[in-house]
């Protein structure tokens, strides 16, 4: 049953939740098969905080078999924490079972398993709500609410903290960080997100506990990855995170010294990825790891003042495998960062009628943003991105004329191969 005196009248904010209605209807019927359930997590703490929620799940004390037989079209998922994915037309809710912290012995099935620094690898110990909520991080993702009756389930005075924009951790946070050193990430991209203040516990905790990020899989690094910089504010996670030190479990560079070049380059690539999330255009994780990685290339493919392309091709490899020991980098993006790697040397070179193909290639739209990213890094441009619009934007003819001008400007002079000085310098 739930202890009435740790439910609390709901704010206004609550009250005009706009819950999707395939999450009302599996509210509903979960409760009328006599079973507790509630909208949890993200979306009861955008919506307190007048943020859009962007996902809706729901915690239940239905068990994934159980709630599997209600909904017909539902599907299990998971092995390490198991749920059920509730489907209607494109949309899916994720439906989970309240879970204890209680370690089942003797039932494989339902087992917490932890690793020998204390970390959680299986985690499927069914419980009651109030142990459900003692397992999660933060007091405003401990919230359940459910807008048919209008309950919210709040012990930890979620709501209170979000009235005082306070980041607050259930239990000790260095020991919660043990458990999963992931969770000093998401206070971080919290407190960035919500613009709440870290509790002084948890900011110990993360100078204490950060290094421990170095356990976690490279694919749960990716994932995280994507939340820090792919959802419109990289720029402030990237420097809150540098100031705690754990940029460098997610960066193989460095934010490099000020006036740099590698420093302008990684700030306005973070600055340009969250404008183009404010503008609804597409990001990847691929286009943000080639721009930041760009001047550690360059500079270990210098050759005095040239690149060496022997080396600036075996270096691709190399950086990209850096990176790789941090976060995962998917198979799709490998290729994508080295074609338009590769394609900045033929930007810049323009040799022959090599230009007319490099236009239809289909990585040219990116590579061309890189180009125009590097230019907006240099002290002085070298007129390369305009020369490039101009030329896209000409006629078949035009560009015939474009290339012999050049070819023509270029006759007798000793021009520069590739002129990435002011990167290598
Ligand atoms: P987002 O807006 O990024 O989706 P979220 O809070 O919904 O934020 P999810 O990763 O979707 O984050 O997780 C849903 C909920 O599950 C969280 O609100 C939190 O209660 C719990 N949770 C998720 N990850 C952890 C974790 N590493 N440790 C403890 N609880 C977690
Ligand atoms: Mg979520």
């Amino acid at each position: 049953m739930l202890k009435n005196h740790l439910t609390k009248k709901p704010p206004g904010s609550l009250r005009n939740i706009k819950t999707d209605s395939l999450a009302l209807e599996i509210l509903k019927q979960l409760g009328q098969h006599n079973f507790q359930a509630f909208l949890v997590g993200g979306c009861v703490r955008d919506a307190l905080v007048n943020l859009e929620p962007k996902d809706f799940d729901i915690a239940t004390n239905a068990t994934p078999d159980e709630i599997r037989k209600i909904f017909k079209a539902s599907r299990i998922i998971g092995k390490r924490f198991k749920l059920v994915h509730v489907f209607h037309k494109q949309k899916i809710i994720e439906v989970s079972t309240f879970r204890s912290s209680k370690v089942n012995a003797g039932d494989d099935d339902q087992e917490i398993l932890k690793d020998q620094q204390g970390k959680i690898v299986r985690d499927n110990s069914w419980g009651t709500i109030e142990e459900d909520c003692q397992r999660r991080d933060f007091t405003i993702n401990a919230l359940y609410y459910n807008p048919a009756n209008q309950i919210l389930f709040d012990p930890h005075n979620g709501v209170e903290h979000a009235k005082k924009r306070l980041l607050v951790s259930i239990g000790n946070p260095l020991r919660r960080f043990e458990e999963d050193p992931v969770r000093s990430l998401r206070a971080i991209r919290f407190a960035t997100k919500l613009g709440f203040n870290i509790h002084h516990d948890i900011k110990e905790a993360i100078y204490q506990k950060g290094s421990l990020l170095n356990s976690v899989s490279t694919a749960r690094m990716f994932d995280e990855f994507n939340k820090l910089f792919l959802q419109g504010l990289a720029k402030d996670n990237f420097f809150m995170l540098d100031q705690f030190g754990l940029s460098k479990h997610l960066f193989s560079t460095k934010l490099g010294e000020e006036g740099s070049f590698q420093r302008r380059m990684l700030i306005r690539s973070l600055e340009n990825t969250d404008e183009r999330v404010r503008s609804s255009q597409s990001v990847t994780a691929g286009f943000l790891i080639a721009a930041m990685l760009w001047p550690k290339l360059v500079k270990l493919s210098a050759d005095k003042e040239e690149i060496n392309l022997k080396a600036f091709y075996r270096n691709m490899d190399f950086c990209i495998g850096h990176q790789m020991v941090l976060t995962a980098v998917p198979r799709r993006f490998y290729g994508y960062i080295k074609d338009i790697w590769a394609l900045q040397i033929k930007l810049q070179s323009r040799l022959g009628k090599q230009p007319i193909k490099l236009v239809g290639h289909p990585r040219f739209r990116a590579a061309f943003d890189l180009l125009l990213l590097r230019e907006q890094c240099f002290s002085k441009s070298e007129g390369l991105t305009e020369w490039w619009l101009k030329f896209q934007n000409s006629s078949r003819a035009q560009k015939s004329y474009i290339l012999e001008k050049l070819y023509e400007e270029r006759k007798g002079t000793e021009y520069k191969k590739f002129g990435f000085s002011e990167e290598i310098s």
